[in-house]
């Protein structure tokens, strides 16, 4: 559904990601993890055309949504087709990016009436849906500084679920918790997971990786140094880099 080809982005003159190709399929869950700086990030923002790409290509069910570099110009899409693809992409930061102002209710409703024009009524009834897949429904009126970081980002995901995401994307959503927090916001995700729910999702927990992901990517000074079934990747890795980087995080 997703197939990112030769990907390249530059900030100024640093060289972050440098060839990336990637191809997502529906319904499938895919973690990437990698070392600090490795361009995990840069990689799900240029997913989701948070950053630009300076070389490459991207497509969204076959639609081709930019085109940089040698290819430029080869965009088939129309603005509009193009904004509805991007509607369909869910993400989650590590920082909750939360409105502090709005109540949990009101940050969930917002995208819906904004974005999507929908009736108020309907909105509410669509928030209050996702609130209760979180967890959540009895803090619906609760401001974001009455939350606890874990409750900040089940508002997060339901916020992103409002918009009836058709794949979600997730940068490091549990770095920012305390240690007793981490699981109640990895239970909401593997919950996704049973839903068949397409994720991308950039962690450094490596247990839930291993028990949740169809497909683990490994990125290394930008590029993807591997690609594979998580029994594979954590039980017999082939790089030394990945060895070294695995034992370091146990
Ligand atoms: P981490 O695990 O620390 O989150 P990451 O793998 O997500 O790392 P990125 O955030 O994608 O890494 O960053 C890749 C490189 O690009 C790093 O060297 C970073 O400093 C640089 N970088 C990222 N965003 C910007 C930006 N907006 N402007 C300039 N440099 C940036
Ligand atoms: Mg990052």
């Amino acid at each position: 559904m997703i197939r990112m080809s030769n990907i390249h982005k530059y900030f100024g003159k640093l060289h972050v990601l440098k060839g990336v190709s990637l191809e997502v399929n529906k319904g499938e869950i895919i973690s990437i993890i990698g070392p600090s700086g490795s361009g995990k990030s840069t990689l799900l923002r240029c997913m989701n055309q948070l950053e630009k790409i300076d070389q490459g290509i991207v497509e969204i069910e076959g639609i081709v949504v930019e085109a940089a570099g040698d290819k430029e110009g080869k965009v088939v899409a129309t603005p509009q087709e193009v904004r509805t693809a991007y509607r369909k992409m869910g993400m989650v930061f590590q920082s909750f990016n939360l409105f502090p102002h709005m109540t949990a209710l009101g940050n969930v409703i917002e995208a819906p009436m904004l974005v999507n024009k929908a009736a108020k009524d309907d909105a509410l009834k669509i928030a209050e849906k996702q609130l209760a897949k979180v967890g959540l429904l009895e803090k619906k009126d609760a401001y974001p500084s009455k939350l606890s970081g874990g409750q900040k980002q089940r508002v997060a995901i339901a916020r992103a679920l409002a918009m009836n995401p058709d794949i979600m994307l997730f940068d490091e959503p549990t770095s920012a918790l305390d240690p007793e927090l981490i699981g109640e916001v990895l239970s909401v995700i593997k919950n996704l997971a049973q839903e068949h729910m397409t994720m991308l999702i950039v962690t450094h927990e490596m247990g839930f990786a291993k028990e949740i992901s169809d497909r683990v990517i490994f990125m290394d000074d930008g590029k993807i140094l591997e690609d594979s079934n998580p029994i594979d990747f954590f039980d017999s890795p082939r790089h030394p880099r990945i060895k070294t980087f695995l034992e370091k995080m146990l």
